[in-house]
């Protein structure tokens, strides 16, 4: 197995979403260890590209490990690594940020300030943004500061059901603030671009694999790749009739590509 024959494409190269795609929580997709094996061994280059914003690219690693999957850390490319790459970008002197979990890992070699700062970075907020703190970046956007999301998904389905993310918080601050938020994560083309440019590949020639339709089909297609959709993690067959969007190709779970192996 070298390829995938998606549609008259020939597909060398996959951009695959961790949550709902691979696991929920911490259960793996029946099957999806031993195929993502199976891809490692074939060495068909692949990316896991993720918006998880409560999980440094070190605990993506660990977890990826803790559930036997395959995993580098240069595999690994995830809204917050999207959001880091922007703000080194703009050469920063402060940087204020918002996000749970242990994410701060993933800048600590950056001007991270707690009362200042020329952006503002908001990632899934998870118990450690309180309300004062949450005010603070948005007394720091109207003293003129940048407003930069790392993704603004709507909600996430843990194995408790499903929970709110980043996006209504980013809301929060646009509304408050009368900014407009930069997304680096998905569905943003830049994200995509720099995840298939990390594989070396031609676009036509790469495929996302996700369950969201609106941040993984929607902006993978945006950017002309080839879109793959799977029935499990956030899958809901109302919201796929409703996008303006049908995916190149809709499957039961991950393992479900194999039929298009060439
Ligand atoms: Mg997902």
């Amino acid at each position: 197995m070298k390829s995938y024959g998606i549609n008259g494409k020939t597909i060398r190269g996959l951009l695959i979403d961790l949550d709902g795609v691979l696991y929920i929580g911490s259960s793996p997709i029946n099957g999806a260890i031993q195929y993502m094996q199976k891809i490692v061994d074939s060495g068909i280059p692949f990316r896991y590209v993720t918006n998880t914003t409560r999980m440094s690219r070190n605990s993506l690693l660990r977890n990826l490990h803790k559930m036997s999957f395959p995993a580098e850390p240069d595999w690994i490319f995830s809204a917050p690594m999207a959001a880091r790459r922007y703000v080194m970008k703009k050469n920063v002197s402060s940087l204020f940020l918002l996000t749970g979990g242990d994410v701060r890992t993933d800048f600590e070699d950056l001007p991270l300030s707690a009362t200042s700062g020329e952006i503002v970075v908001m990632g899934d907020p998870g118990n450690e943004v309180d309300y004062n703190t949450l005010n603070r970046g948005f007394q720091i956007l109207m003293g003129g500061a940048e407003l930069v999301a790392m993704q603004r998904n709507r909600y996430w389905r843990t194995e408790e059901g499903l929970v709110m993310d980043a996006g209504a918080f980013v809301a929060a601050l646009e509304y408050a603030s009368g900014k407009k938020a930069t997304v680096v994560g998905k569905p943003s083309q830049e994200f995509f671009s720099l995840a298939v440019e990390s594989i070396g590949l031609p676009k036509n020639e790469v495929a996302m694999i996700g369950d969201d339709i609106e941040t993984d089909i929607l902006g993978a297609h945006a950017v002309g790749l080839t879109s793959i959709l799977v029935k499990t993690g956030k899958y809901n067959e109302e919201e796929v009739q409703r996008a303006n969007i049908i995916p190149d190709v809709i499957i039961d779970s991950f393992p479900g590509i194999q039929k298009f192996e060439i």
